[in-house]
């Protein structure tokens, strides 16, 4: 079967210049990502800030062009789609749906705007679509009169979810959907999500750097350093015995280890990672605790979904 989403090869290069005369350095910010997913599957993206996620999301909506690799959603290939087209197959919801949201626009019309854009349809039956995708997220027939600045951040995330399903896109891609809200809104918007995946049988993407709300959304995970995906396993193994030390670092950074699973608490310190000095061998080597020799001169081979000397047999 043809996945829903497949990405080859998908790199971005960055020229940028330090000061007025410095050198132009390249900064690779997405380096090399392949990806296949089937229908319906959600894959939860995770990384520190600077890993390149994004640049990927910008990538897979077709809002950047690659410098090399292709993104493909339904086996047609994003930058030969005209933007309608695109549309229909793809839709982000970002982090902070108060600067996405159109704040002269009422909600209704902010919602029923792909729909005018796509053309086929009438007014009524476009009316009625829009309403009914706020009714379907919890946004009543009154509050669609209204504008973005008089809902909350959790309503207006509703709405933002709203205008992005409202085409009926075949990929979702959320990116930090609910970082700029609290807690307790948090998890409604992580559940209208989870319901919302279910019954229309969308394939999603979810971008954070909050491994609790990965965790309790994504099927399947990878993790990101410096423009790779370092390692990807299924969410519940990933969680439960992850295998690249880096994504054991990020796990125990937040997390309390669990003792006996004999998993090294790996402290990652307060160094970040430089995307334009992008280090030789494996990336991670200069931050990795359990690095040995090879690391800072070969590139890891990709071993069980994890790129690492160590696993290699
Ligand atoms: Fe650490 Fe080496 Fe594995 Fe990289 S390849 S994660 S440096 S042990
Ligand atoms: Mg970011």
């Amino acid at each position: 079967m043809t996945p829903a989403i497949e990405i080859r090869n998908l790199s971005k290069r960055f020229h940028v210049k330090q000061g007025l005369f410095g050198k132009p350095r390249e900064v690779r910010a997405v380096d090399g990502i392949d990806l296949a997913l089937p229908e319906g599957a959600t894959l939860g993206i995770v990384g520190e800030s600077g890993c390149g996620k994004s640049t990927l999301a910008k990538l897979i909506l077709g809002l950047l062009a690659p410098s090399e690799g292709e993104v493909r959603v339904a086996g047609q290939s994003l930058m030969a789609l005209g933007r309608r087209e695109r549309a229909k197959l793809i839709q982000p919801v970002f982090q902070d749906p108060f600067s996405s949201l159109n704040p002269r626009r009422r909600v209704l019309d902010v919602v029923a705007m792909p729909l005018v854009a796509q053309g086929g349809l009438s007014s009524a039956e476009i009316r009625a679509q829009s309403l009914a995708m706020l009714e379907r997220v919890g946004i009543s027939a009154e509050m669609a009169g209204r504008y973005p600045a008089q809902l909350s951040g959790g309503q207006r995330q509703r709405v933002a979810i709203a205008r992005a399903l409202v085409l009926r896109p075949r990929i979702l891609l959320c990116d930090e959907p609910t970082s700029a809200l609290d807690v307790s809104v948090q998890a409604q918007i992580l559940n209208l999500l989870a319901e919302l995946r279910r019954d229309l049988g969308i394939t999603t993407l979810f971008i954070s750097h909050n491994l609790a709300v990965v965790e309790h959304v994504a099927d399947e995970v990878a993790v990101m350093y410096l423009g790779r995906f370092v390692e990807r396993a299924p969410a519940a193994e990933l969680f439960a015995a992850p295998r690249h030390p880096y994504t054991r670092a990020l796990l125990a950074s937040v997390l309390t280890p669990e003792p006996g699973l004999g998993v090294p608490d790996v402290g990652l310190g307060d160094t970040m990672p430089d995307p334009s000095n992008v280090p030789t061998g494996c990336r991670f080597h200069p931050r990795c605790p359990v690095a040995i020799p090879r690391c800072s001169t070969e590139a890891p081979p990709l071993v069980g979904g994890a790129e690492c000397h160590l696993l290699a047999p």
